[in-house]
């Protein structure tokens, strides 16, 4: 089993290791600063915030968590957005998702400013993306195709079915696969028997969030599977695909967890550093 898995584990603390070690080099300038903004005390956001600050700290990259109120009007965090665009210190500023019903996060993405995008979520970015002009990707994606690469899984003319069109994650990825010359199908709820769209995949990538959708019917043998799901179910984490059906029936998997999740924090985190290279050229 141990040589179908794809580690996010493995290949992020390698990522982490190169970006300590960069960092550690910078001798004669200020070192590159994260602002993790959060609305509310969301618990997933909490884990996802304490995880992308212990991140930081690891590699001696500067942190701040803005934690600011759950009742915070649109005009009040668009006015932090601004101060932090305009702080020369600062290279990357997130905004944790998901903002409160109120908050229009849409025009929260749109303000925050491209040479700080760290997340990658803006509408100049993605444009970027599409056109294959950016040097900051949406961390999901981004991880995704560094898991694959470096398991050396041939993207130029293969079929990928990517199962999520969201905006932060399918959309993007179809984009940068396809500037990697793949054939890509993007599915989603509407889309006519998906398992047999999904099982002519030579790379199967599922980020639906639903648990154990893709079964044995889903795959094939020479298949690689990313399974982005990150699904709660009886207190139990787990990704989109029926791991104990699928593994013996595919060549590749990432295991959930320990998968894709590590890898988009590190790609987080190398966004922040191309950033601060890119202010500091
Ligand atoms: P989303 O809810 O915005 O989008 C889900 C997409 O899946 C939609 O396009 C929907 O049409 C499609 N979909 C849902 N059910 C389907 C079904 N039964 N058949 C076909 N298509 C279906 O979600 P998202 O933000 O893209 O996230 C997807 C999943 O990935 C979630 O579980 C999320 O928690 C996880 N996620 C994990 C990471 C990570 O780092 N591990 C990062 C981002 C998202």
């Amino acid at each position: 089993m141990e040589n179908k898995l794809i580690s996010g584990t493995q290949l992020s603390k390698i990522l982490l290791e190169n970006l300590k070690e960069k960092i550690n080099n910078i001798t004669n300038n200020r070192l590159p600063k994260i602002v993790i903004v959060q609305v509310g005390d969301n618990l997933a956001s909490n884990k996802y915030i304490k995880h992308k600050l212990k991140s930081c700290e690891k590699i001696g990259m500067l942190s701040e968590h803005l934690k600011l109120d759950q009742n915070i009007t649109q005009e009040e965090l668009l006015e932090e957005i601004h101060k932090l665009n305009n702080d020369n210190k600062v290279d990357g500023v997130i905004v944790q998702l998901p903002l409160p019903n109120h908050i229009d996060t849409q025009v929260i993405n749109e303000t925050i400013d491209v040479n700080k995008d760290a997340d990658g979520f803006s509408p100049s970015t993605l444009g970027k993306v599409m056109l294959n002009t950016s040097k900051i990707f949406p961390a999901t994606p981004f991880g995704i195709l560094k898991l694959l690469e470096w398991k050396n899984v041939e993207l130029m003319g293969a079929n990928v079915v990517i199962i999520g069109r969201s905006n932060i994650v399918g959309k993007p990825l179809a984009n940068m696969l396809i500037n990697k010359s793949a054939t890509v199908t993007i599915c989603n709820t509407k889309t006519k028997d998906l398992a047999n769209v999904a099982k002519k995949a030579d790379i199967l990538i599922c980020a639906a969030g639903v648990a154990k959708l893709i079964t044995k019917d889903f795959v094939n043998k020479d298949m690689t599977v990313i399974d982005v799901g990150a699904n709660f179910v009886d207190g139990k984490y787990c990704g989109d695909v029926d791991f104990d059906q699928v593994i013996d029936q595919v060549k590749l998997i990432t295991p959930v967890p320990g998968g894709v999740g590590p890898m988009t924090i590190a790609c987080l985190l190398e966004n922040v550093y191309n950033l601060y290279l890119e202010k500091n050229k």
